[in-house]
């Protein structure tokens, strides 16, 4: 018998090995490839071998039985397609790192895999209708340790009613502005599932930043539910995936490659904060989180939510063309206002006050005012260090990273210059090592900066910093976030880090510093994502019974972004960034790829890219747009020289062909992923 193996490697094509036993698609093995061996995975048996090619024999089988079932198979399959993605390394990510048969046979035990969810016993509970008496009279009799539902609001009533009612695939699209409970509808929707014997999957951006939501899970549905994380142990990552592979766990929440949990008669997909783009992965295999969540529903018949108080452009763009249900919760819970935001023009303020500032007297007067008053306040900018960079005013010279071409940021506590993309470290120089001169200026501040202002003009206040720097593990973010949500800290600053869900009724003022750097990116989304930013922090203001304020701070006051952040009005901003998308042909009307060309040479890597624009132009499709090749912004990384192209079609289909095909020529030209990425659908264009 033979096997088409993908080995675990950036090479698209799979390869003949002859097995001498049964095995079956999905498998583990380890076969000898060019002089060594490696990993791979069977994707397919056959009993003739090729002609006119030597077949080797497999060296090991790992798993006799897959690890992988049959429909978590073929999600890789087609996130191989879509992504142009190799097959083996999808596989290979679909599983917990170390994970063997051995665990499995261990971690079934005792006949514990035939225990069915529907014998947990879960029962869905009553509806509470708004202004029910009593909602905690509602309980679940088998469950161990009670947690009472909130009473839900009309909207919350609505939106659970739109979920409860899908027959099979659906997707909806959550709108909802922030504070009006979307962590309830997901409760609820999970417990619905759950009492139909169905299994829900809820994906989260980052486990840190939504410690609130994972709680009241784990708290409502005890001993049901399973985390997944990068932030355990490979052992702890490997019994949970487990506990849900033997079907112990039938709720799991989890951060991006959760989408690959071994949950069976998957009935919900909740993605919460679907616009983050940190659900798309980085590296090979370069998946979309929600857009593979989607797919794998579609598949096992499962309701999808996706949740977010500022939607995407493309999951808008869904909505409007019936494609998504569009379900908006425009109510905050209990009615509460949204905040009052108000924009402070920093051209003015360099006017009145003469010199460049940190803070302007609007944004003083306003904290000077929450201490007094005993309330909390926030405050955002998202660099982190103390000054951005370096600057000699005589001559002008800037202190670069040598391996990266941005600037080195400076950290006051360490004493040291970083390069925020290498780690290069470097003392700070007292004077330019290109002129000599003893004009070296701190320019640009950042959270460390921000920090020690405040100490210094408010000392009385108790401050509280989260960032990079300060924020090394979980429990860091739990000292800080604990401290500030008991009241232990009256003023909080961060990175966007402080922008992300939390739930902090005291906090009545949130001040916006720097918001403008965040804008001028070179990059399609940079007005998008500079209105999410903004939409979010500020919903962190006037979650309690005193209304929000918001400030923030510009040099480009009269921006639509931050215009229509005023008003909050998310169907305006989509409008309006509409027009520059269909002008400029980016997505959501149009398909976009990214291919970057990396070599540490720069002349080589410049080459290349222009001999792939060449190959591309050759296939002369009239239904593409091909920018480039160009320097990408930041041309160099790590000492790695990098070229980029975009192409952008109208049609997704002619996308795709072409990418197989440049593929193939590459692989034929042995020209491996590594040094050509090509990036589906990019999330960053830097
Ligand atoms: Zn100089
Ligand atoms: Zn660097």
């Amino acid at each position: 018998m033979y096997a088409d193996v993908a080995v675990c490697l950036p090479l698209t094509r799979t390869f003949v090995y002859e097995v001498t036993e049964l095995v079956e698609a999905g498998s583990r093995v380890i076969v000898p490839f060019r002089k060594r061996e490696v990993e791979g995975f069977i994707v397919g048996v056959r009993t003739e071998a090729p002609k006119d090619v030597e077949v080797l024999p497999v060296a090991t089988i790992i798993d006799r039985s897959p690890l992988i079932r049959p429909d978590i198979f073929e999600l890789c399959r087609w996130i191989s397609g879509y992504y142009i993605a190799p097959l083996g390394e999808v596989l290979k990510s679909s599983l917990p790192p170390g994970i063997s048969a051995k665990h499995v046979e261990s971690g079934l035990g005792t006949g514990d895999f035939g225990s069915r969810i529907s014998d947990f016993g879960w029962r869905e509970s009553a509806l509470p209708t708004p202004g029910s008496p009593n909602p905690s009279e509602i309980r679940n009799p088998k469950s161990p340790a009670f947690v009472p539902c909130l009473t839900l609001t009309e909207h919350q009533l609505g939106a659970f009613d739109a979920i409860r009612s899908c027959n099979g695939f659906h997707t909806l699209l959550l709108h909802g502005v922030t504070g009006s409970g979307k962590s309830e509808i997901y409760m609820r929707a999970a417990e619905h599932f759950l009492a139909a014997g169905k299994t829900s999957l809820i994906l989260v951006p980052e486990i840190g930043l939504t410690p609130q939501l994972t709680d009241r899970f784990t708290q409502r549905f005890p001993g049901l539910t399973a985390v997944l994380h990068s932030s355990l142990s490979k052992r702890q990552r490997i019994d949970e995936w487990l506990r849900i592979y033997c079907g112990k766990a039938p709720i799991v929440i989890g951060t991006r490659s959760a989408v690959f949990a071994p949950l069976q008669n998957l009935g919900l997909i909740v993605v919460d904060e679907e616009h983050e783009s940190s659900y798309k992965q980085e590296e090979v295999p370069r998946y979309h989180a929600r857009d593979t969540a989607i797919m794998r529903a579609k598949r096992s018949g499962a309701v999808v939510v996706l949740g977010s108080a500022t939607p995407s452009m493309e999951s808008f763009r869904n909505a409007e063309s019936k494609k998504y249900e569009y379900v908006g919760l425009t109510s905050r819970v209990e009615d509460r206002p949204l905040p009052e935001v108000e924009i402070v023009n920093m051209r003015e303020e360099y006017t009145a006050q003469s010199k460049q500032v940190v803070f302007s007297r609007r944004l003083l007067q306003a904290v000077a005012g929450r201490l007094e008053r005993r309330e909390q306040t926030m405050i955002l900018l998202n660099r982190r260090g103390y000054a951005a960079f370096l600057l000699c005013r005589h001559c002008g010279f800037t202190f670069q990273c040598t391996s990266c071409s941005v600037a080195m940021t400076y950290h006051r506590s360490i004493d040291k210059l970083l390069c925020h993309y290498c780690g290069l470290a470097r003392r700070p120089p007292a004077r330019c090592p290109e002129c000599d001169s003893e004009y070296i200026y701190y320019v640009g501040e950042g959270t460390e900066r921000l920090e020690s202002e405040l100490k210094s003009l408010f000392p009385d206040a108790r401050m509280g910093r989260i960032d990079r720097d300060t924020m090394r593990h979980l429990r860091d973010y739990e000292r800080v976030l604990g401290g500030f949500a008991s009241g232990k800290i009256d003023i909080l600053v961060g990175t966007q880090m402080i922008a992300k869900g939390h739930d902090f009724p005291r906090v009545t003022l949130v001040g916006v510093v720097g918001a403008d750097a965040a804008l001028s990116l070179p990059d399609f989304r940079a007005a998008e994502r500079t209105f999410q930013l903004l939409t979010q922090v500020a919903g962190r203001s006037g979650r309690g019974d005193q209304p929000g304020e918001v400030v923030i701070q510009s040099y480009f006051p009269d921006h639509y972004t931050f215009q229509l952040a005023c008003t909050q009005r998310f169907e305006d901003f989509y409008a309006r960034e509409s027009r520059y998308r269909k002008a400029m042909f980016y997505p959501p009307f149009t398909a976009l790829a990214g291919i970057m060309v990396m070599d540490r040479d720069a002349g080589r890597a410049a080459t290349l890219a222009r001999e792939i624009g060449e190959f591309l132009d050759s296939l002369r499709s009239t239904a593409v747009r091909i920018l480039g090749p160009a320097p990408a912004p930041l041309e160099r990384i790590k000492q790695v020289h990098r070229h980029q192209l975009l192409i952008k079609s109208s049609s997704r289909g002619v996308l795709h062909r072409m990418l197989e095909q440049l593929r193939a020529h590459l692989e034929e030209r042995k020209i491996g992923a590594t040094r050509v990425i090509v990036d589906v659908d990019p999330m960053s264009l830097l």
